[in-house]
């Protein structure tokens, strides 16, 4: 409707997405920085406080992509540990695309984290490499909102997660503030395709992504769709007047 909104068919989005993180694998933090005027950095950093990793926590980091988010659960679970012979369990990050994969394994090589600190791992949300019930936090920042069906990414989390174990997801929401709102339309409509194609010479692949925002289920109807998977003590935490949200569920 308004700013020349499209929309894309289902059989189209998987491999759409796909080409996307493909082709900004190797630029995309550089763009995160960009696109969220650093803001990503902050909702990151409470996302992952909130999650209060411990050394022995098996966290598995769905959508993963290059680690940002894994990387700050290393350094949590360092803390944790403090050096002591207590048992670390490595982070593992899943994800579907394998240059997201291969420039997350070069950033934690460069980091100097061990394979005994952090795993990536080839695999789809919708259908998880992981048995079930063996996990304690099932992680996933701005990786619902790419993946075609939730529902079966919710289903996944569901069974991979141990009783007792918790839903954490981070993922842009709706803005709860009308001015606020306009401009945001605004810059996502016109700044962020144009830094795509900058930076990544891939105007429409972005704007596809700004659309992709938009058409995200809100805070409450998200909500609903994880009591639906079966999730308890549902809650959820705008960031931003609600540019963002993060979501909590447990499997009880
Ligand atoms: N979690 C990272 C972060 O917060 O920086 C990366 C988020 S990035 C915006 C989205 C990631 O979702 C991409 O790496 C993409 O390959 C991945 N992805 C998309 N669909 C997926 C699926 N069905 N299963 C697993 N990963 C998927």
């Amino acid at each position: 409707t308004h700013f020349g909104y499209r929309s894309v068919p289902k059989e189209a989005k998987t491999s759409l997405v796909g080409s996307v993180f493909s082709d900004v694998a190797s630029k995309y933090d550089l763009m995160n920085d960009w696109m969220s005027l650093g803001l990503h950095r902050i909702w990151k950093d409470l996302f992952v406080m909130s999650l209060a990793p411990t050394a022995d926590m098996r966290i598995l980091d769905v959508a993963g992509g290059t680690g940002d988010v894994a990387f700050r659960i290393v350094e949590s679970k360092r803390k944790d540990s403090g050096g002591s012979a207590k048992q670390v369990e490595p982070v593992v990050v899943v994800d579907i695309n394998e240059d997201m994969l291969r420039v997350g394994k070069e950033r934690a090589k460069e980091r100097g984290y061990r394979e005994s600190e952090i795993m990536f791992v080839h695999g789809n949300a919708e259908k998880l490499p992981a048995a079930s019930e063996t996990v304690d936090a099932y992680v996933i920042s701005f990786g619902m909102r790419n993946v075609t069906e939730p529902e079966l990414a919710l289903q996944e989390a569901y069974r991979v997660l141990r009783v007792g174990g918790r839903f954490h997801m981070l993922e842009f929401a709706q803005v709860q503030n009308d001015v606020l709102g306009y401009l945001y339309d605004m810059y996502s409509f016109s700044v962020i395709p144009w830094i795509g194609q900058l930076v990544a010479n891939n105007r429409d692949a972005y704007q596809y992504l700004v659309e992709s925002i938009r058409k995200f289920p809100s805070q409450e109807e998200f909500s609903k769709m994880m009591k639906n998977a079966g999730f308890q003590q549902v809650s959820y935490r705008n960031y931003h007047q609600g540019i963002v949200a993060q979501y909590s569920g447990f499997k009880l």
